[in-house]
């Protein structure tokens, strides 16, 4: 195994799983250039280039999910066999694209392991020690911060879903509460995979946004964009506990580019 086990069951993401790799290998065939019609739109929204990153991840994140897609249907018309799958998906990418032949070795190389990881789980022992660490450092929910109990269950989430070339191994498990793990969803790696003009609400509605009312998947959203850790004093949830959404600018409205995720402490208004 190339991939690095790390000690914790929280580490600082250094471990490259290998639909990661296949990320940055996307982003280097398909670098983020000045796009002036993106660009106009980010400026007039003042967003900072966070419009422009969002377009760009989420087609990077499509063309990935794409690629594993075809890797899967040359892996099942073959009868599940490796060597077969190799050789049809590399004369489908060297006949279909215009990738180079050094690119279709690459991404050939990248996909197969992608596709595989799929079909693995965590092991027992893994869950278990996951399970005992968090209770010893009494850390809660990955995603939201909040403490997980018997009504809102300790569970295992594949940090990069497992659909997409995450592995099955501790490095790749968060414990998440169990209405966190059924919103973070298998095939949701970032926030770029989520539906971001959903995530504006009429001024009328804002009261969803500081209630407890809005979606479980828009706030899932919002925290992952802000790493699951509070915007201001950058600790994880699962130290500085319960995240909430706040607006990042008072001035402006309850949108998507407006939203952030605060600890309690630093909870804005
Ligand atoms: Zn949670
Ligand atoms: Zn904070």
């Amino acid at each position: 195994m190339p991939y690095k086990k790390l000690p914790g069951y929280y580490p600082d993401q250094d471990e490259c799983q290998p639909g990661e790799e296949l990320k940055d290998y996307l982003e280097t065939i398909y670098p983020l250039k000045p796009s002036r019609t993106f660009d106009e739109m980010d400026n007039d929204l003042r967003a900072d280039g966070e419009l422009t990153s969002i377009i760009y991840e989420s087609s990077i994140l499509y063309v990935l999910r794409r690629l594993v897609a075809t890797t899967e249907h040359f892996y099942r018309v073959s009868g599940e066999n490796k060597i077969a799958t190799n050789i049809a998906l590399r004369s489908y990418l060297r006949n279909y694209t215009r990738y180079s032949d050094e690119q279709v070795n690459k991404l050939s190389k990248l996909l197969l392991p992608c596709m595989e990881t799929a079909r693995d789980a965590f092991s027992e022992g893994d869950k278990n020690t996951a399970k005992q660490q968090r209770r010893m450092y009494q850390w809660s929910c990955f995603v939201c911060g909040k403490e997980m109990d018997d009504s809102n269950i300790p569970t295992a989430d594949h940090f990069w879903p497992r659909g997409m070339g995450g592995l099955s191994n501790s490095g790749n498990l968060r414990m998440v509460c169990q209405i966190c793990n059924n919103n973070h969803k298998r095939d949701n790696i970032n926030h770029a995979d989520y539906h971001y003009e959903e995530i504006a609400i009429s001024a009328t509605d804002y009261k969803h946004y500081k209630g407890s009312g809005h979606p479980k998947v828009h706030e899932v959203a919002v925290f992952a964009k802000s790493k699951y850790q509070c915007v201001v004093c950058n600790e994880p949830a699962y130290r500085v506990g319960e995240l909430t959404i706040g607006r990042i600018d008072l001035k402006d409205g309850w949108h998507y580019l407006n939203l952030a995720a605060f600890c309690l402490k630093h909870k804005p208004e």
